[in-house]
């Protein structure tokens, strides 16, 4: 079964029965579906190849360009990785008759966020929509179909993600109170945990984090040049000497365990071991940094002939 779509400027195929994933050229992408009847019509070799390129004869590229491609092709299908056999189909029926059980959730608590980073997913918290908070209703409804849904599974995660989850911090605490009064009459056992900005964090909220949530993230860049780069206020002004102070706080609060600062390195900064090296002079013991995803035209998306540095 082929799965082919454009993201981000990408031609992705994703070959779901072998597990590949291809990025490929127009002309590969435009070829990948004329071929597959063909290959399941069980023609091989020069048989397939000659069909395949009178198939695609009406297509916008050369005859040799068709032809390379439909050969490269049917190397991959050669490997095992296009147009691979569904292993499964004769079990799918069983498989359908199953009950889904679902183990975790991530809940966008708020649909808003105070910080303007440049390469948020989330359009600055909104997702492309209008700002909105998660009512506890609708929270307490997510747990009870979790719990629904869980079968046997004792125990279950749930994720307070946003935008900003401190903007919609009582609801918050509505949650994690309803879930636990549900933990032991229907003998599960909650595990939650919270991913911050840091900008509205204090001393309450992080009394009640540190005896709720199993996990903690905390967003940084690193340096605080790198930071405030990426990670404004909506005014303009850097984030970094508001959450600093904050970070150090939860990690000393809750002994250098179960929480982490998390970064997203850009083209800006190449040398994000610079950063590593500086949230750990600064006293963090769990660090966790990930590369950007962006559009390959934004100004700060890694490119190819990065990686020589980033591998540095
Ligand atoms: S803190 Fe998160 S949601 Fe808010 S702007 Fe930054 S990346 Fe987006």
């Amino acid at each position: 079964m082929i799965h082919q779509y454009k993201n981000n400027g990408y031609n992705i195929v994703l070959d779901v029965n072998s597990g590949s994933v291809h990025v490929v050229d127009d002309c590969v992408y435009d070829i990948v579906p004329v071929l597959e009847p063909i290959i399941k019509a069980g023609l091989t070799g020069e048989t397939a190849i000659e069909a395949a390129c009178m198939a695609c004869e009406k297509l916008p590229y050369s005859s040799s360009d068709i032809k390379e491609v439909v050969e490269e092709l049917m190397q991959l299908y050669e490997e095992g990785r296009l147009y691979a056999p569904d292993e499964y189909e004769d079990y799918v029926m069983d498989f359908k008759k199953r009950k889904t059980v679902v183990k975790a959730l991530c809940l966008h608590i708020a649909h808003d966020c105070n910080l303007a980073c440049k390469y948020c997913f989330a359009g600055e918290g909104e997702y492309h929509g209008d700002r909105a908070l998660m009512s506890l209703e609708v929270g307490k409804k997510a747990l009870d179909f979790l719990i629904a849904n869980s079968g046997n599974r004792i125990n279950l995660e749930v994720d307070f993600f946003g935008g900003e989850p401190t903007l919609n911090f009582d609801v918050v605490k509505g949650i994690v109170e309803y879930g636990r009064s549900l933990e032991e009459p229907n003998n599960k056992k909650f595990r939650f945990t919270l991913t911050t900005n840091g900008i509205l964090l204090n001393d309450d909220m992080l009394e009640f984090i540190n005896k709720e949530m199993s996990n903690i993230v905390l967003s940084i860049d690193g340096r605080k040049e790198v930071n405030d780069m990426m990670r404004p206020m909506r005014g303009g002004q850097g984030s970094y000497d508001t959450i600093v102070p904050k970070y150090l706080k939860v990690a000393e609060s809750r002994d250098q365990m179960n929480y982490y600062v998390r970064g997203t390195y850009t083209r800006n900064n190449l040398d994000f071991s610079e950063d590593v090296k500086h949230l750990a002079d600064l006293g963090f013991e769990q660090i966790s940094v990930e590369p950007v995803v962006a559009k390959p035209e934004d100004d700060y998306a890694l490119r190819e002939e990065d990686l020589p540095k980033l591998f540095e």
